[in-house]
């Protein structure tokens, strides 16, 4: 079955699915994007990830291109044409099409793209029963990490990083040796003291929707919390290492640049919020 693409205002097949040359996407990066997971055809924690979308928009002054219920229902749309039971359903928002200049063009309307992919669950569970490998990546991005925007070079560049090296994440570190999160991931221990620890959304990092999600089950938990950064040293002497995002939910990270992360296999911790965040997910999704 060929995928469908919805690309300003019409689905179209894949193959045919292109945006302008003069995209500002294509050009500068000037766009931002989001990413749902689905379950049974219906999205997780989808005002989550909407007033984020609205944010990120909101900072870059793009004009938010429909309305939170239009936009739902392309997201279902797209969902649907794609026959997509669980996986994930893509979203970008770029300033549009416009002769190419770095300051702003007036009057352009945005240019919005949805995909959706379907993802096996077996295959993530799997990997999060055996836990992932990780390594340590310096953080070279810019200044506003908070905003999600398509400009990911620098976290391609450490995703690359770390499948050459067989991992499944890099753990991105400041000029500090302080962890800032994944590079497509926020960073979690449980620190040598059992102490769940994870970076402050005031620094330079995404305020990531599944770290959240986790916040509000930790407490739910009862677990204590320290939102404070760690450094490198810390992670490799933790107890447990995990990382989370939309796609991938709570993944235990088991050894970091080769260091064997407390006993070499997913923490308790871990795996108590995956179970508790998917089961939350699975029955809020609409
Ligand atoms: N940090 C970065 C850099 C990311 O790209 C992502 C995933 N988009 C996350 C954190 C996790 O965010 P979320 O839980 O909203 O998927």
């Amino acid at each position: 079955m060929s995928r469908i693409a919805y690309v300003n205002g019409t689905y179209q097949p894949h193959n045919n699915a292109t945006v302008h040359i003069e995209d500002r996407g294509f050009q500068f990066a000037d766009g931002v994007y989001e990413v749902w997971s689905v379950f049974d055809g219906k999205l997780a924690d989808f005002e989550g990830h909407l007033s984020r979308l609205a944010r990120s928009l909101t900072e870059l002054r793009i004009p938010i291109p429909m309305t939170a219920q239009a936009l739902g229902q392309v997201l279902k749309e797209t969902i649907r044409r794609n026959r997509v039971r669980n996986g994930i359903v893509y979203l970008q928002v770029t300033r549009g099409t416009a002769p190419r200049d770095h300051a702003f063009p007036q009057d352009t309307p945005p240019s919005v793209v949805v995909t959706a992919k379907s993802l096996d669950l077996r295959k993530g569970e799997a990997l999060a029963a055996k836990g992932a490998a990780g390594v340590t990546h310096p953080d070279i991005r810019w200044g506003r990490c908070d905003i999600k925007t398509v400009g990911l070079l620098p976290n391609a560049l450490a995703k690359q990083a770390a499948r050459e090296r067989g991992a499944y994440e890099a753990i991105l570190f400041d000029e500090m040796g302080m962890v800032t999160e994944g590079s497509s991931t926020n960073a979690w221990i449980v620190d040598e003291n059992g102490r769940l620890r994870t970076r402050d959304t005031q620094a330079n990092i995404l305020r990531g929707i599944t770290r959240a999600a986790i916040l509000k089950l930790v407490e739910a938990e009862g677990i204590e919390l320290d939102e404070r950064a760690f450094s490198v040293e810390e992670a490799k002497r933790a107890r447990e290492v995990f990382v989370t995002a939309a796609s991938s939910f709570v993944m235990p990270i088991v050894s970091l640049d080769g260091t064997r992360i407390g006993d070499g296999k997913p923490g308790p911790i871990a795996t108590r919020l995956r179970e508790v965040y998917l089961e939350q997910a699975r029955r809020e999704a609409i």
